[in-house]
Formats: structure tokens, C-alpha cells, sequence
């Protein structure tokens, strides 16, 4: 140490995390070879940007690349870059406090799911901090590319701190040196190293050089021919481009000449961690222009809902210096947002077609993305509906049918696509809506997530079909195919009589109309929304955001079945028990409200349903 030694303590949850590094039984301990390399990489594709806009750079001439040494001597693995480095703020700043993603996500793990940190650090991965693994002490000299910084050395044995010290002579970039634990020598060893870098290096756009020699070839893989690419390495590149750890679930390479010049690669991962509760998932597309990277997390080259790829956009079109502000609103990149969505639909629906098992899995995990697709993204939006699926009154339990499929069983001249909302299957089909549909031999989908309601309004229409909620008050149907309930209705005129008597019962806030029609089957009677844009998910939905706020007003429609018993005894007991007719009336409404999922108000109904059962039981003998 000298006068000059500056001693910090770790962030808490720097600590916390190295704690759990440190002891960690994880066995992919190599894996911080990789974190260091690409550490060295990002850093070095930082100052290749660097070296388009600004003037003055820290011993330009420096080659770019990623020098390995191993030495068996002194137990140690130094990886040295001629990269970006860092100034003092930025060793404390990014060595001492949880900046990154990955270790950040990795802490919020850990705190919520009571996992095995082991199985975490493998999911996570978790940067810089992974030399611990290995090493009982870890240095890294580094100069900042900016020319008035210093030549330091951060040095820390990974447990409650660190120290800063001048260290003179150190050349641009950074200089990681691990000093391995006695248990982990093996790190220090040549061929060791040599066998970790080959699975991967090739990747790494920048030279690496172990003990002088060169490992790698550096290749774009996106612009060889798909013949030459093994499985192996598109998933190696997939982790290595998406920083990923699990394996991709689709890939989509593609060059095209026209309308662009485009080389792409795209990767679908295995999981969707917004499922997880790790909010929005980051874009990671990165642009390319001839193998230069231009930027790697670009605005606006995907529409947002495709955030979950992963991969590269190449485009010999591109300006090399293209600034990032004037990225944005570029015609190209918005020609390259068109082509790439457009290519990455066409790409999913033939998957969905040729195995539609594995899409399925797929759905399950991301359908929320090509919801919002479907919601928010115009242009594409009858592409994207073509990927969606769902139950349906035709489906077995379970199995999902896209909208085309619905249309290949639609009945001749059906101009409309109906659907139902509900919470699940059960509930759908419990309610008195789908009898109608049935008797007709109509398909009717079932929307069972909060969000489908507003994604369907969205979309309006499939392949020039309407899009029509199957308890609309106002759908004309037709007769039924099969015929339906066999008893006689009740004569016009008593039919009118109790119309009127249950709308005076229960209000005209509450009820826009009473009247008997022809849907019902098996039901006595169905609460029919003459509301089109303010259906119950869409109420269910303002409560949840205003919670405070009363609901607006609910009117509905009911229709009755003049042919159910039970309607036929109500209009009876008009006569003979007005007061039980009241009670029954009453309790109709909010039974069929509370089917459509509108009740609102759940006392009254519980109430009124005991003082019934207590009249029923009363005339027991
Ligand atoms: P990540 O690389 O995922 O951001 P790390 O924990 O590995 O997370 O590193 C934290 C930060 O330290 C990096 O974001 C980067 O700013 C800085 N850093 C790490 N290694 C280097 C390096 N070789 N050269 C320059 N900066 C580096």
C-alpha cells in the first residue's frame, strides 16, 4: 500500500452477492472466463465507437484485442484488453456497487424465490463479480481511454472491500488479473483455458491471444452460408450475443438482398422473464453494418412487443458513423424494423405450422407479447393475429385453435368471429350465452385473460371477418339448426305483463330493457350488454387501475326464455304470491348478472337467496 491507496467498502449487496460467489458449490466455475472475456469484448466495441466520434483517444494505436496469459508460477490467469477502461469513478461506480443487469437480476432473484443460489448464478450469471468463484484476490489496472485519467489498480480479496491505487505505466484498457485459489489452479493452465475459449471464442469480434497466440478467427456468423453453422454454434452465439444462459427455443437466419441489404440472426430465448416479475425485458437486437457494430441496443429497430429477441440486424446500407439520435428517426432503420417484423411473422407462423407442439410451448410462455403485438402495432397487427390461439366451444379442453382454423369451420356464409370473455373454460360455458351459439352449431372462442378483451377490440377483424362478443344484446342469430327447448312459450300477452313487472322491479338505472328472445336454451334468463365498449373485463380492468373510484353506472339488458319452467312459475306466482314473485324476480337479475361476471354488488343476492330457500322450506309439509 502506498500514501496514495484508497480503501472502499462494498455496496451491501455487493457483499452479500460475493458471499454467495465465494462459497457458492456452483460447478460451471469456468464460466467466469467467459464473463471476462466478454467484458473485454464489450469494452473493446466501445472504443471502436469511440474512435468514429471522438479526437482524442489514449494511445490510439493500440491494437484492439483481448491478450490471455496463464502462468502455472505464480497461479494466476490475467486477461488484458485494449479497451475503453476506467477512470476512478467508473472502477467504483461499475467493480463496487451492482450496476449490471445480470447481477442485479440475479440479487432479485435470489430474494424472492427461496432458490438454490447455485442453480441461480447458472441462470443469471453474474459478470465481473464471477472471478471470485476462483480467485482469492483479483486486480485490475486499467487507463481510461480519456487522456488526462490515471493509471490505477483495483485490488480486492472479494470480501468486504477494496482498495485504489496508482499503478504508473498501465496502457489503455484493463488488465484483469485472477490470482487463483489453491483448489482452482487448474485455471492456470494452458490447454485448460485454451479448451474454454474454443467453444465460444469465435464469436468475439476483436483478436484473442493466449500466451501470444492467437485462438480465435474472428467470423461473422450471420454472414456464412447456414450450411456451415452447426446447432452448437448458433447456441453458443446465441449466448454469447443475448448474454444468455439457456438455450434459444427458435432461430431465424436470413439475408436478403432487396428491398435491403439485411444478414440477420434472430433467437427466440427459452424463457420469458417478464413472467417472472423481472419488468420489461431490455431490446436485444443489436445493428450491424458490415460486422462493425453500430449499437447494441437501438431505438426503434423492432417494434417494441418483439423486445424478447435476441440477435443481430447486419445492414451493408447503413452509414458506419451514424449517430444513435439520428438512428431513431432514420428511413432505413425503419425500412429494417418493416422487413425484420415482417420476416420474423412470416418465420413464426410456418413454425406454428410445422410443429405446432413446440409453438405451443412457445404461446404459453410469450403469448403476452403478441397480445401486445397485436394491440399496439398496426402495421403488423393481422399478421400477428394469425399467431394467436385459443379454446374455443369447439376445442377439446385444453387445446387451442388459431383464428384461421376457426374460419375453415365457420358455416357457410358467417360473416362474424364470435367470442366469449371469462375467466376460464368452466365459467364460459356455465353461463348462458354459448346455448345459443350451440343450437346453431357456431363456434365461439373463449378469451379468458384480462388482457384479451382489449386485444381483440384492438384487432376488430380477421380475414374480413367482425370480430362480435357473444353476449351482445343486439346479434341477430337466426333460428337454431337444432331445435330448441320444446316447451310452449307464454301468449304475447302475459309475456309483455311480466316483462313489465320485472322491469319495475328492478329499475330502470339498472335494467335498459327486459324482453324475451330466442338465444336461451337451457337458461331462464341472461344479462345482455348493450354496451359495447364497456364490457365486464373492461370494468373489471378501470376498477383495478382506479380502485378508489366507483364504477360507472351498469345498465344491461335482460332476456328472458318464455319457454323455461321457471319463467312460466314466475309469471304465475304474479298472480297467486305477488310478494315470492318480487323476491324471484329479483334474484333472476342478479343470478344473470352475476353469470355475466357484472355483479357488482354481492350482498343482496346472498340475502335475497336465503330468504328464498327459508319460503321453499316453509312449504314443506
Ligand atoms: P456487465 O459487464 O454485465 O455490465 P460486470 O459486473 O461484468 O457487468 O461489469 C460491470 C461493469 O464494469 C461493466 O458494465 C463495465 O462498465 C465495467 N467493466 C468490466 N470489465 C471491464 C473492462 N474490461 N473494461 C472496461 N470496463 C469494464
Amino acid at each position: 500500500m502506498s500514501e496514495n491507496t484508497h480503501t472502499h467498502a462494498f455496496q451491501a449487496e455487493v457483499r452479500q452477492l460475493l458471499d454467495i460467489v465465494i462459497h457458492s458449490l456452483y460447478t460451471d466455475k469456468e464460466i467466469f472466463v467467459r464473463e471476462l472475456v466478454s467484458n473485454a469484448s464489450d469494452a473493446l466495441e466501445k472504443l471502436r465507437h469511440l474512435q468514429l466520434t471522438e479526437k482524442e483517444i489514449f494511445e490510439v494505436e493500440e491494437p484492439l484485442e483481448i491478450r490471455i496469459t496463464t502462468d502455472e508460477t505464480a497461479n494466476t490467469l490475467t486477461i488484458a484488453d485494449s479497451g475503453i477502461g476506467m477512470t476512478r469513478e467508473e472502477l467504483v461506480e461499475n467493480l463496487g456497487t451492482i450496476a449490471h443487469s445480470g447481477s442485479k437480476k440475479f440479487m432479485q432473484a435470489l430474494s424472492e424465490a427461496g432458490q438454490k443460489e447455485s442453480a441461480l448464478i447458472g441462470q443469471f450469471g453474474v459478470g465481473f463479480y464471477s472471478a471470485f468463484m476462483v480467485a482469492d484476490d483479483v486486480k485490475v489496472y486499467t487507463h481510461s481511454w480519456r487522456t488526462d485519467a490515471d493509471h490505477l489498480v483495483w485490488s480486492s480479496d472479494g470480501r468486504t472491500g477494496y482498495d485504489i491505487d496508482e499503478a504508473p505505466g498501465q496502457k489503455r484498457g484493463c488488465r484483469v488479473v485472477v490470482h487463483l485459489r489453491e483448489d482452482q489452479k487448474e485455471f492456470a493452465q494452458p490447454h485448460r483455458i485454451k479448451g474454454i475459449l474454443e467453444s465460444y471464442s469465435s464469436f468475439v469480434p476483436f483478436p484473442i491471444l493466449l500466451n501470444g497466440e492467437r485462438v480465435n478467427t474472428v467470423e461473422a456468423l450471420w454472414r456464412k452460408p447456414k450450411s456451415e453453422i452447426t446447432d452448437e454454434q448458433y447456441t453458443e452465439f446465441y449466448k454469447f450475443i443475448g448474454k444468455a444462459w439457456d438455450e434459444p427455443r427458435y432461430r431465424m437466419h436470413f439475408s436478403a438482398d432487396a428491398p435491403l441489404e439485411i444478414n440477420a440472426l434472430l433467437f427466440v430465448p427459452k424463457e420469458n422473464t417478464e413472467l417472472f416479475g423481472f419488468g420489461q425485458m431490455e431490446p436485444g437486437v443489436s445493428l450491424y453494418c458490415k460486422n462493425v457494430l453500430i449499437d447494441d441496443k437501438p431505438a426503434g429497430l423492432l417494434p417494441e412487443w418483439l423486445r424478447f429477441l435476441r440477435g443481430i440486424i447486419d445492414s451493408a446500407d447503413l452509414p458506419l458513423n451514424i449517430s444513435r439520435e439520428s438512428m431513431q428517426d432514420s428511413a432505413l432503420v425503419r425500412k429494417l424494423n418493416r422487413v425484420v417484423a415482417k420476416r420474423f411473422l412470416k418465420f413464426l407462423d410456418g413454425e406454428a405450422r410445422s410443429d405446432a407442439e413446440k409453438y405451443r410451448d412457445f404461446y404459453t410462455k410469450f403469448s403476452r407479447f403478441l397480445k401486445e403485438g397485436v394491440a399496439t402495432d398496426a402495421e403488423n397487427k393481422d399478421a400477428i393475429a394469425k399467431l394467436l390461439r385459443y379454446e374455443s366451444s369447439m376445442t377439446e379442453p385444453g387445446e387451442l385453435t388459431s383464428l384461421d382454423d376457426y374460419l375453415t369451420r365457420a358455416k357457410d356464409g358467417q360473416d362474424r368471429i364470435f367470442y366469449l370473455i371469462g375467466d376460464n373454460r368452466a365459467a364460459i360455458e356455465a353461463g348462458p350465452y354459448l346455448e345459443a351459439f350451440q343450437a346453431r352449431g357456431l363456434e365461439v372462442l373463449y378469451l379468458t385473460e384480462p388482457i384479451d378483451d382489449y386485444v381483440i377490440r384492438s384487432l376488430g377483424r380477421f380475414e374480413e371477418k367482425t370480430l362480435v362478443s357473444a353476449d351482445r344484446a343486439d346479434l341477430d342469430l337466426g333460428e337454431p339448426t337444432t331445435p330448441a327447448e320444446t316447451g310452449e312459450p307464454l301468449p304475447e300477452d302475459r309475456l309483455t305483463g311480466l316483462c313489465d313487472f320485472i322491469a319495475g322491479e328492478i329499475g330502470d338505472l339498472r335494467v335498459e330493457k327486459v324482453e324475451a328472445g330466442n338465444r336461451l336454451v337451457g337458461s331462464p334468463a341472461a344479462a345482455l350488454n348493450p354496451d359495447e365498449f364497456l364490457t365486464a373485463q373492461m370494468r373489471r380492468m378501470m376498477q383495478a387501475m382506479n380502485p378508489d373510484e366507483a364504477p360507472p353506472p351498469l345498465k344491461v339488458r335482460l332476456e328472458i326464455n318464455p319457454r323455461h319452467d321457471l319463467i312460466r312459475k314466475l309469471d304465475a306466482a304474479r298472480d297467486t304470491d305477488p310478494e315470492l314473485a318480487r323476491l324471484v324476480a329479483a334474484q333472476l337479475f342478479d343470478n344473470a348478472l352475476f353469470a355475466a361476471g357484472l355483479l357488482e354488488d354481492k350482498k343482496s343476492i346472498i340475502a335475497r337467496g336465503y330468504d328464498l330457500m327459508d319460503r321453499a322450506l316453509k312449504s314443506q309439509p
